[in-house]
């Protein structure tokens, strides 16, 4: 079996610093950790933060600054310059749902297709159970060493963002419009975008490199709500409870097992929303229920929640002495709304993929990403792939090829943008 060709002499060109860069960022530990107490959550990603910021130094970026929170950003000055100001983004956490202390990750040349046996944790990255991995004979492939998650969500796509300013940085035949990139803390625990100084960042729009199949272009995510459900019973020693005791924890089971079935997760996919009870706690006194409810639509939003108040509310109304308390929080909305008022952003995107000879293709993203509250906040976001596959698992791998496009993708895009504005620029072969 040959390897797998590089979509572009481009892509070629910018492989080995993207997997050199990937390696690097990954050994950092960044986890984020939920129900935080301050920004960033972790103090693992001020440490990337930092290191990022010096490479951007040596790079000859300007205004390089990591504020107080972790947020980095830094100026790559147009070719030319009355071009609008384009955004890079990328996340600097990892997923707290795998362990992500002590990644070392391991570079396999020419995948031949058989089990991939990793040498910690009993990890079998097994083709027979992993499509996309089967596709992918002949590529090189990075994977953790089986006992972490490997961060190529997002560190495929960081190591892209700065693969491709690097070489924008140093090479004058490379038309670009002038660049902002930004790397954010806490994406994975919904507060990428919370303290991010849009204003400040000063960009007509962005990009962020946060998705997965190549050609893929993401200019819609879920809108999204978190419910919480406390039902509040009587307690009583059960031993003098006949005809008093009101128990909040079955109220609450019994809530949970009325939730319609067909609106869950698991049995909804594509364009489908669900409710989605995570986590529940309970004791005869006091039970709470947070769920996560989700749609593409904002009015289905709002029924399906609308359906878990109104489960909720017949339960507890079954006893008169149980109160109940519904608490309703927004989360993020689906970016497209605001995408579809600026649709040079999303087609700029399109464009550059087609110049690397991919397929664009969009695709609804069933959850968010920083992108979704940036574009509220004003800054289409769309989001592109980078190459990484199974994220937030111990299996986690990405592809050389992938990313290597995933970075020639972000040159031509900087192309795409600078030529918009002169008309007569040369594209990079
Ligand atoms: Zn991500």
């Amino acid at each position: 079996m040959p390897p797998a060709p590089f979509t572009s002499a481009l892509a070629e060109r910018l492989a080995s610093d993207v997997v050199d860069r990937l390696v690097r960022y990954a050994r950092v530990d960044t986890q984020s950790r939920r129900d935080r107490e301050t920004c960033p959550s972790t103090p693992g990603q001020r440490d990337l933060a930092d290191l990022l910021a010096a490479e951007l130094r040596d790079l000859g970026l300007e205004d390089v600054s990591v504020d107080e929170h972790a947020y980095v950003t830094a100026t790559l000055r147009g070719t030319r310059p009355d071009a609008p100001v384009i955004g890079l983004l990328a996340h600097l956490d990892v997923s707290p749902d795998a362990p992500g202390a002590g990644v070392e990750p391991i570079v396999h040349r020419e995948y031949d297709g058989a089990p991939l046996a990793l040498p910690r944790g009993g990890t079998v990255l097994d083709p027979q159970r992993m499509p996309e991995l089967r596709s992918r004979v002949g590529h090189d492939l990075v994977t953790s060493s089986g006992d972490t998650l490997l961060g190529a969500d997002d560190k495929a796509g960081m190591a892209e963002v700065m693969a491709a300013v690097a070489l924008l940085a140093t090479d004058p035949q490379l038309p670009r419009p002038t660049l902002r990139v930004g790397f954010t803390p806490d994406e994975e625990i919904g507060e990428g975008a919370t303290l991010f100084d849009v204003e400040g960042f000063g960009a007509t729009c962005a990009y962020t490199l946060d998705g997965s199949e190549p050609g893929e272009v993401q200019d819609e995510t879920f809108s999204a709500a978190e419910v919480t459900v406390t039902v509040r019973g009587v307690d009583v020693h059960p031993g003098f409870a006949t005809g008093k005791l009101v128990n909040a924890a079955r109220l609450a089971g019994r809530i949970l097992a009325q939730l319609p079935p067909d609106l869950a997760p698991e049995t909804t996919s594509g364009r489908e929303g669900f409710i989605h009870p995570y986590e529940f706690s309970g004791t005869a006194g006091t039970a709470t229920i947070r769920a996560i409810v989700r749609d593409f639509d904002d009015e289905r939003l709002a029924d399906h929640v609308a359906v878990l108040r109104r489960v909720a509310e017949e339960v507890v109304a079954t006893e008169p002495r149980a109160v109940l308390e519904v608490a309703v929080r927004e989360q993020y909305p689906n970016m497209r709304r605001f995408l579809d008022e600026r649709p040079e952003v999303t087609a700029a995107a399109e464009e550059a993929i087609r110049r690397e000879g991919l397929e664009p293709h969009r695709v609804p993203i069933r959850g968010g990403t920083d992108g979704s509250r940036l574009s509220e906040m004003g800054l289409p976001t769309p989001n592109l792939f980078t190459g990484g596959h199974e994220y937030h698992s111990v299996r986690e791998w990405a592809s050389v090829q992938e990313m290597a496009a995933a970075a020639a993708v972000v040159v031509r895009l900087a192309g795409v943008w600078a030529e918009r504005w002169d008309g007569a620029a040369p594209r990079p072969s």
